[in-house]
């Protein structure tokens, strides 16, 4: 059987002020995402502001090249909302007047309690010859177009307008025209630095054209992105990442936290209560950043009791029992606090677990000795205590997430060891 042709994908995202540094095209990574999970590559993005000429000009050179055109943006009531009008001229068709759709943006007006506006009696009109896609959240209705031999679809800018849109009324019918089955996952690391990685799994790297692998670093989290494609069958797709998956697991062994989509927060909470374990964290320098993640996942009360942010010398003494003596003789920033901090509120708080951390944030406050990123974490648990030294680089923020990172990472280690739910 021959296979059949891959199609050229264009999304175009319309609006100037996706050309500021105020705001960013997170549609089109929205789109694509979805586009991938239905076996569908995307070819081109273009961004492109309200200018008529500008616009134009990128609508006639997306026509030449691509399929699938998916626009985004500017079919709103105002001035500067364009799409409409543009595609239109470009493809030389006319506006129509839809009475049923203006019928439709007075209803949704009048439920609010408003008048419908003048300026809004633009939007219903739809460009001759295409569908109308409805729009649940908002005015601006969706159009699919078939000209030229193209598929034209235009959706509105807001997210939670142009999400659900596609999914209903746009995704399903574009599966029709896949050429291609996919699969991916993405491996969530912590605890090795990134050349470490690649040195352990440089042979790994496929070199099929069909199987991709991607690195991406942050600060205190790697992540590798597995993908694959197979123009024969979805099982085709799922094993070849599976087998890659295995292989790099076997390499990087613990270190991966997550194969599923989790974050550390989320692991950790889910052995917390695997292994019926509680948690208290005393922050200095992470200002309170790790309970604001454990706090994030929903549920997180089966297990995380009380959190501390213990910022001055003080409150360490005060509020987590730290003795005087201890600051005075090591100073704030030094393992010792760190594990006093740790015993301290796991006995206040009662929990089977206690973290402490201190450190130097920065820009100032370093000194040869103890440099800015200098951070100690401890963890106190019924039989033990450990804390970890790291020096981390870049500015406050990442400091502080590293911190947080490295703090929760000791408890999924500690909880992984030799407990229930070895698997992250
Ligand atoms: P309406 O005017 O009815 O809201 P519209 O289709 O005219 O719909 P725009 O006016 O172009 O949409 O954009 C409305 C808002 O949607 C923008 O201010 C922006 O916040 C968001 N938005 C637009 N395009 C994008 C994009 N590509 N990615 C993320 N957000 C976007």
């Amino acid at each position: 059987m021959k296979a059949k042709k891959d199609l050229k994908i264009e999304i175009m995202a319309i609006g100037s002020e996706l050309l500021t540094p105020y705001f960013q095209d997170t549609n089109s990574l929205f789109l694509t995402e979805r586009l991938n999970d239905l076996g569908m590559k995307v070819s081109y993005k273009t961004i492109v502001g309200d200018d008529w000429d500008d616009l134009a000009l990128s609508i006639k050179q997306s026509l030449s090249r691509s399929d699938i055109i998916i626009a985004i943006g500017g079919l709103g009531p105002t001035k500067d909302d364009r799409t409409r009008e543009a595609f239109a001229t470009v493809l030389e068709r006319k506006l129509i007047f839809n009475k049923e759709l203006l019928q439709k943006i007075e209803e949704r007006f009048k439920r609010r309690g408003l008048s419908m506006p003048e300026v809004n009696k633009k939007q219903s009109y739809v460009i001759d010859g295409a569908e109308i896609l409805e729009n649940r959240n908002g005015t601006a209705p969706g159009l699919w177009i078939n000209a030229r031999k193209k598929k034209i679809i235009l959706l509105p800018g807001p997210p939670h307008e142009l999400k659900p849109m596609f999914d209903k009324s746009v995704g399903p019918y574009l599966q029709k025209f896949k050429t291609d089955y996919t699969a991916r996952t993405v491996l969530k690391i912590t605890g090795l630095a990134e050349s470490k990685i690649e040195t352990l799994i440089l042979d790994l790297h496929p070199d099929d054209p069909n199987l991709m692998l991607t690195t991406l670093a942050h600060p205190g989290q790697i992540e590798i992105h597995l993908s694959s494609h197979s123009k024969k069958s979805q099982e085709q797709a799922d094993e070849r990442v599976q087998k890659l998956e295995k292989n790099i697991l076997e390499r990087l062994k613990e270190n991966v936290f997550s194969t599923s989509g989790e974050e550390l927060e989320e692991v950790v909470g889910k052995l917390l209560r695997l292994n019926k374990k509680t948690l208290a964290v005393a922050e200095s320098c992470s200002g309170g950043l790790i309970g604001h993640r454990l706090t994030n996942v929903p549920g997180s009360s089966d297990y995380f009791l009380q959190g501390v942010v213990a910022y001055s010398n003080e409150a360490k003494i005060s509020a987590l029992g730290v003795s005087p003596a201890l600051i005075e003789k090591y100073g704030a920033v030094s393992s010792q606090v760190a594990e006093a901090m740790a015993k301290g509120i796991r006995e206040k708080a009662r929990s089977s677990l206690g973290i402490g951390v201190t450190g130097i944030a920065g820009p100032s406050g370093g000194t040869p000795e103890k440099p800015v990123g200098l951070v100690y974490t401890a963890l106190a648990w019924d039989k033990g205590l450990e804390f970890i030294k790291n020096i981390f680089l870049g500015n406050r923020d990442k400091i502080k997430y590293q911190s947080s990172q490295k703090a929760l990472d000791m408890v999924r280690r500690h909880l992984s060891k030799n407990k229930k739910g070895k698997e992250a």
